[in-house]
């Protein structure tokens, strides 16, 4: 099958908020799309009505916008394989499963839950399956005919897959190698119900990967364990020439300990394990999520690309097109990737750094507005400019480092950098400094510099630290000339006759 077009496709069931292992698996498919020239589907496994949770779809679809993410075809993208949401393929699924049952390749099955309970107590490990499904009230014990008469009489039914003993199933893996279980391990899946007339997730997810012409099924760990009996299905459809290739991506690992990450993880170390914050609509519950919490999409797909793959080289910073053209499926780990959710930390700290001013302007704007500040846009573009390099995480954590820039300060000698730098001489030398700058016409960066420079190499005072005590009234902020240039003459002049008043 090495001339068929790539197609692979996203498959979420509307459960809850998407996970962050489900976005690695979304972004995993979509680069091996993108690499391939291919396309990416989005459907809607909603078969599992008890679970359906509103409101869980458009999150998802929210998420991977904000996520740079895009689809081809799909829910809300169009298509020519629609309907793209598994509740509205009814039909399609009905002529499939009838298909499996003339072909003697499924069978009705009537057991009530009290009756398989009551089996799972009398015999010890009971599976549905060759050895014993002649024990149960299905059609194979009962007849055709009586079971056609059971169903026109209304009672429910399930149709069973009829599982072959004694057949080798081989799922090869393009991460984990090949996989080869004998068939007398598995059971009589259920593939249908008639209480709700729908399919269960196995007959559904194989049906519409036919259909739809899915050439790769790129997913979770956790769905290895269904691989075999898929295998199954598409033989039993006849369709194993055009079965898809299979990549189980290993599990996210919590980021201490042993086993899964879960949610409570996050709660427990404080970070976020969706998307975007998730407000529950059952419980009222608010979860939180990598957007609100301050994170740049960039950042946070540079960081899931590298949970379970790694370009092989020491390069880290690695963009969506680096991502698509590094990425190698087959190299993925078989291993579990721990969650370094403090690695993810850093991403967005590289990505703050290296992102246009211009575009981390308004979330610092915003946080002004919170502190009553309304700032010209511009002002506090600079601004940002000016301390993202200071080693900050997300944007938010600027307001500490730098409120002087846009609320005067007050002065106190019990501050230790004040103390330390406004000794005997400091207040001559700042009412010289300040002369110097009030004759000053050019007071941007260069004019300052320029006349400061020469000013403190001819009378050997060396004004920073005195200066920066005026300005900012403690030890912090940037280079004293951007600051000086950032606040204008005026203001400057200001603070230093306020400083000057106060720690005379
Ligand atoms: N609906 C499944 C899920 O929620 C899809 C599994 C698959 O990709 O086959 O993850």
């Amino acid at each position: 099958m090495t001339d068929r077009k790539v197609r692979v496709r996203f498959a979420p069931s509307p459960t809850g908020p998407l996970h962050i292992g489900g976005v690695r698996t979304a972004l995993y498919n979509y680069l091996f799309a993108r690499q391939h020239g291919g396309d990416m589907i989005f459907r809607i496994e909603d078969t599992d009505s008890a679970r359906f949770v509103p409101g869980a779809e458009e999150y998802i679809i929210e998420s991977f916008k904000w996520l740079g993410i895009h689809f081809d075809e799909g829910v809300g993208f169009g298509g020519q394989h629609g309907p793209y949401r598994q509740s509205e393929r009814r039909d399609i699924y009905r002529r499939y499963v009838q298909q499996l049952l003339d072909e003697g390749k499924a069978y009705y099955a009537f057991d009530t839950p009290e009756e398989l309970n009551a089996k799972r107590e009398e015999i010890k490990n009971f599976q549905y399956d060759a050895t014993t499904r002649s024990m149960m009230r299905n059609q194979l014990t009962l007849g055709l005919e009586e079971a056609q008469r059971l169903i026109a009489r209304g009672e429910q039914y399930v149709v069973r897959f009829k599982v072959e003993p004694g057949e080798e199933v081989h799922v090869a893996d393009l991460i984990r190698g090949d996989v080869r279980i004998m068939s007398d391990i598995l059971d009589d899946k259920v593939l249908y119900k008639s209480a709700d007339d729908l399919p269960t997730y196995h007959l559904a997810n194989i049906v519409d990967d036919h259909l739809m012409e899915v050439s790769h099924v790129i997913r979770g760990e956790e769905w290895l364990p269904s691989a075999p009996l898929h295998v199954l299905l598409y033989r039993a459809f006849g369709w194993a020439d055009t079965m898809p290739a299979f990549a189980h991506l290993p599990l996210l690992l919590k980021p201490d300990g042993k086993g899964k990450l879960s949610k409570r993880d996050g709660d427990r170390l404080g970070f976020p394990v969706f998307p975007l914050e998730w407000h529950d609509p059952k419980s009222g519950e608010v979860s939180s999520g990598y957007r609100e919490s301050g994170y740049l999409p960039e950042a946070v797909i540079n960081f899931l690309a590298l949970l379970g793959w790694n370009p092989g080289t020491d390069q880290e910073i690695l963009s969506m097109d680096d991502l698509i053209s590094q990425f190698d499926l087959t190299k993925c780990s078989k291993s579990g990737a721990k969650f370094d959710y403090v690695k993810g930390q850093w991403f967005n700290r590289e990505y703050i750094i290296h992102t246009d001013n211009a575009r981390l302007a308004p979330t610092f704007r915003a946080i002004l507005q919170e502190q009553g500040i309304d700032a010209p846009a511009e002002r506090v573009e600079a601004v940002v400019g000016m301390m993202k390099m200071k080693k900050i995480n997300f944007i938010k954590e600027l307001w500490p480092l730098c409120d002087f820039f846009f609320i005067a300060p007050t002065y106190d000698l019990d501050d230790k950098f004040t103390r330390k730098n406004w000794k005997d001489g400091a207040a001559a030398d700042m009412k010289a400094l300040r002369h110097l700058l009030a004759g000053l016409d050019d007071f941007s960066i260069a004019g300052q510099k320029a006349a400061i420079d020469a000013w403190a190499a001819e009378t050997g005072v060396k004004p920073w630290n005195a200066w920066r005590v005026c300005l900012v009234g403690t030890g912090k902020g940037p280079d004293m000339y951007e600051l000086a240039a950032f606040l204008g003459k005026e203001e400057t002049l200001r603070r230093m006759d306020a400083a000057l008043q106060a720690l005379a």
